[in-house]
């Protein structure tokens, strides 16, 4: 579209103020969901691949959510995110920039979808610790990259205070050296999925346990105040300036604190980018226009798997965890988008391994053959939690509404 005729379509949706009328207010719940503090609830999942943490944790410590959802309940339609006002502006504002191509876009017609018009597509993963970028969308992402897609992942931590879960690196000059060796694994990781990676520098919190739990490290990144943990990423959103940026759900996908946090800065930072009073000496605004959360580790997912494994006489690593683990359906209903990607499950398991310090080869995940994974559940899974744009659901791309 030629900029004149972009202007002229900007001017046309500004006249009839359709985006007032459309988006709905869903702020005062991100402001309630970040005042909240965390929980320790697991959405019905554990997490297999994390680092950190993974074998600390199983299905029978879950509780119900405590956390009010940013959505709302769950079993009401998603409603679509109403931009802050700079947002909004961003129709007949050219002080702001968003969507693909800058300001080279605009939308197809009234009550249209955005249609891209020009420019990049740009994808930003916020990821608590290294290794989360390679066991959370990391078959997507190489899905993307192969497509041209530009992919970012910013990592929230340096993984110091994880625990070593592959025994055959338990030892101690590695455990002496960890924040550097997570760094060397971080660098492989990067290279094998064909991605940029940025630190966004804070002090892993490490995994609290203990009845109390004892109270989290002094400075360490949960233990930040989110508007000073956001800061970061709000620069990094605005220099990247990506269309869709995607995290953790408000549990955090599990109950480590650097993932709830994780997630209470990607929406706080995800709301202020845009926003040309917020964090004025961050850059200029760019506001993202969707915003996913991962959902990997899921009921349904596990069973497949699970029976996957029965069909072929294979043994399911996954026999004992899912004797405590009841379906949830409110969970599952949660996922509006699914990418297909089973072809690129190769790399994820490259990337995967690559953390050599937190993935066991001899583990739950490499026991299921690379087949079982394809056929069983060829795609990688995530909720549409903010959306500036139009797109049918179920999506089957994270840039439905967007090209
Ligand atoms: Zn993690």
């Amino acid at each position: 579209m030629e900029k004149s005729a972009a202007l002229a379509c900007r001017r046309q949706l500004a006249s009839v103020d359709f985006v007032r009328s459309t988006w709905i207010v869903a702020f005062a719940e991100v402001a309630e969901v970040i005042s909240k503090p965390s929980s320790r609830d697991v959405t019905g999942g554990f997490d297999w691949m994390n680092a950190a943490h993974s074998n600390q944790v199983s299905p029978t410590a879950a509780t119900t959510a405590t956390i009010p959802m940013i959505n709302g309940r769950r079993d009401r339609p998603l409603r679509p995110y109403r931009a802050s006002r700079s947002a909004v502006g961003l129709v007949g504002d050219d002080s702001v920039n968003g969507g693909p191509g800058g300001r080279s876009w605009g939308w197809a017609g009234l009550g249209g979808p955005l249609c891209l018009v020009s420019g990049d597509l740009r994808l930003l993963h916020v990821h608590a610790h290294p290794d989360d970028e390679s066991s959370k969308g990391a078959a997507s992402t190489a899905r993307y990259v192969a497509e041209g897609v530009e992919v970012l992942v910013a990592t929230c931590t340096g993984g110091e205070r994880g625990s070593i879960l592959n025994p055959k690196m338990d030892r101690p000059e590695v455990l002496e050296n960890i924040s550097e060796i997570r760094r060397q694994e971080m660098d492989a990781a990067r290279e094998i999925l064909g991605i940029r990676q940025e630190w966004l520098g804070w002090v892993d919190s490490g995994f609290p346990e203990g009845d109390p739990l004892p109270p989290l490290p002094e400075g360490c990144f949960a233990a930040r105040k989110v508007e000073d943990a956001a800061a970061p990423l709000v620069k990094l959103i605005r220099e990247f300036r990506p269309q869709v940026v995607t995290t953790y759900d408000e549990n955090g996908g599990y109950p480590h604190p650097d993932h709830v946090m994780c997630h209470q800065i990607t929406v706080a930072a995800f709301e202020a980018a845009g926003d040309k009073d917020a964090y004025p000496e961050l850059g200029e605004p760019w506001q993202p226009l969707k915003l996913y959360y991962h959902h990997t580790f899921h009921y349904e997912r596990m069973k497949a798997l699970h029976d996957g494994m029965i069909a072929r006489g294979l043994e399911s690593p996954y026999a004992d965890r899912l004797k405590d683990w009841k379906p949830d359906p409110e969970n599952e209903r949660r996922i509006t988008t699914r990418v297909e990607c089973a072809q690129y499950f190769g790399i994820r398991d490259k990337a995967l391994l690559a953390h050599a310090t937190q993935i066991d080869p001899d583990g739950a995940w490499f026991a299921v053959p690379l087949e079982v994974h394809q056929e069983a559940w060829p795609t990688e899974d995530y909720e549409l939690a903010r959306s500036l744009v139009e797109s049918e659901q179920p999506e089957d791309d994270l840039f439905a509404g967007l090209r």
